[in-house]
């Protein structure tokens, strides 16, 4: 391979900050193609990473000012499609959109509730992107494609090789294996879609986006070690661990970072009070204020439990209901930021009703407000049943909140309990509601310790979750599929 010539990349994602986000696949999309970028530049190496993006919301045309670049057609069995590709360039690196004009049925929403509109739209984006790249005369080496929304590029490839591997080689990482793409058959078969004929899977899966996508990547990442090992496990892979278990060479696990710029307690003009592992006291004025905000009286004694998360199961949130109804006669506060399963939100608004100056709840999904809440919070509760990567708890640290999770995927992999003197947070096993409690009551003795607590807050604070590392792991895999592609 020639070191001179740029790799070229083209990096796919349903959603991807500053543009969209719904959780970490857009703090991911968001942030590492700007980190792989600087990563190569480091080397001297010159990386064309570009990014493309389906365009979800027709408002976002104005509001992004994108610049409309061509039309594409896309012949379907019943139906003609027209897809339009707009462009904008942020932080130096292209990024593409594409939006569904006939038919016009795409929902507004990134994911909608209707699965065959989603299906339909996923799958319309995967096929028009390898039409965009003929049409924009620049032929990636690389794609990267991300879950199941995405992951139909990698098997539209593959089934256009001639030879074993050839450019483009793809790589598909996996942020949530049990997303993947349920209800895709009957639009797979609009776009003329042959499924995969991969012996180590399940009839079933053999029709689904990220099934296909997984059968036809040269390689597959997952978001953190821990993670790529439990796919190898039938309670985390869903049916698809005899895969893994049979092609071990093509997967990997690679935690994700957080972009140091875009959550720093130090530079945060979001929060009421910047503050630093050196003036920990500052950080009090933070939770001064989203008390008063709150209507709460303000004590220093009770630890504040935050949640921020998608209200779904995975989550663990009936850990958390189960948890803090048994423990109301502990002197905590909490304060949970949370919105999805309507039956969660209800149970969290009675909740509320019986703690009224213990608990407050805030069902709705707000950027400002997880903010302040990291910066406020003295414990993040995460007890997921599965959790690939996790980054709240990386963000909670970098805020000096400590996680109370539980030991799993990424927890387990970014949380630091041993030794004592390094510890970072507070992980239990197994997910059930007594080893939960256990650890919240553990937490809750250390945290009257505040001597030992500024140590805990400072380890996490001192920690490194940038995507220093792990840009230059995925680098490593670029640079090897590249010398495949690049001869
Ligand atoms: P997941 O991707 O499974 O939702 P992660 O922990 O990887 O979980 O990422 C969650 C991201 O979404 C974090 O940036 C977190 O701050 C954000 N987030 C989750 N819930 C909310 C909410 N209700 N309001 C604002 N941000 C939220």
């Amino acid at each position: 391979m020639n070191d001179q010539r740029p790799i070229k990349v083209l990096f796919t994602s349903a959603e991807a900050e500053p543009f969209y986000k719904v959780g970490g696949l857009g703090d991911y999309a968001g942030s590492l193609p700007i980190a792989l970028k600087n990563f190569f530049s480091g080397l001297n190496l010159d990386l064309d990473i570009r990014v493309v993006l389906p365009l979800h919301e027709k408002k976002s045309i104005k509001q992004f000012n994108l610049e409309q670049s061509f039309s594409l057609v896309i012949q379907g069995k019943g139906q003609t499609n027209e897809c339009k590709v707009f462009e904008k360039n942020i932080d130096g690196i292209t990024h593409y959109f594409i939006r569904q004009v006939q038919p016009a049925l795409a929902s507004e929403a990134i994911y909608g509730e209707d699965q065959y509109l989603t299906a339909y739209k996923f799958a319309l984006f995967s096929v028009t992107v390898l039409q965009m790249i003929k049409k924009l005369d620049w032929v990636p080496d690389i794609i990267h494609t991300n879950d199941w929304h995405t992951a139909l590029i990698n098997h539209l490839v593959r089934s256009k090789r001639t030879e074993p591997v050839q450019k483009p080689a793809t790589i598909l990482t996996i942020h949530n294996m049990p997303f993947m793409g349920y209800g895709s058959e009957p639009v797979l078969s609009e776009f003329g879609v042959v499924p995969c004929a991969e012996d180590a899977f399940p009839a079933w899966a053999q029709n689904l986006p990220l099934p296909m996508g997984i059968a036809a990547a040269d390689q597959i990442v997952a978001v953190s070690p821990s993670y790529a090992d439990e796919l190898k496990t039938s309670y985390f892979a869903y049916g698809l661990e005899n895969y893994f278990l049979a092609h071990p060479e093509k997967l990997t696990g690679i935690i994700n970072g957080i972009d140091y710029d875009r959550w720093d307690p130090r530079t945060d003009t979001d929060i009421t009070c910047q503050f630093s592992e050196e003036n920990l006291n500052a950080r009090i004025e933070n939770k001064k204020a989203l008390f008063d905000e709150i209507g709460f009286e303000f004590d220093l004694d009770s630890p504040l439990l935050v949640v921020i998360s998608r209200l779904e199961s995975q989550k663990g949130i009936d850990l958390i209901l189960d948890a803090l109804s048994e423990t109301a006669d502990l002197n905590w506060k909490a304060v949970i930021l949370g919105s999805g399963h309507h039956g969660y939100e209800y149970a969290f608004r009675a909740l509320e009703r019986i703690l009224p100056n213990k608990l407050h709840a805030m069902m709705e999904y707000n950027p400002l407000l997880a903010k302040k809440l990291y910066a406020s919070g003295d414990m993040i509760l995460m007890p997921s049943l599965y959790e690939p990567c996790g980054l709240s708890q990386m963000i909670a640290m970098r805020y000096g909140c400590i996680p109370i999770a539980h030991a799993v995927g990424g927890l387990k992999d970014s949380i630091t309990t041993m030794p004592e003197i390094n510890r970072t947070g507070f992980l239990f096993k197994p997910a059930t509601k007594t080893s939960f409690i256990r650890c919240l009551k553990k937490s809750i003795k250390t945290f009257n310790d505040q001597k030992k607590w500024r140590r805990i807050q400072i380890n996490a604070m001192q920690k490194d979750f940038s995507w220093r590392q792990s840009a230059a792991s995925y680098a490593e895999i670029y640079k090897s599929l590249a010398r495949l592609v690049l001869k």
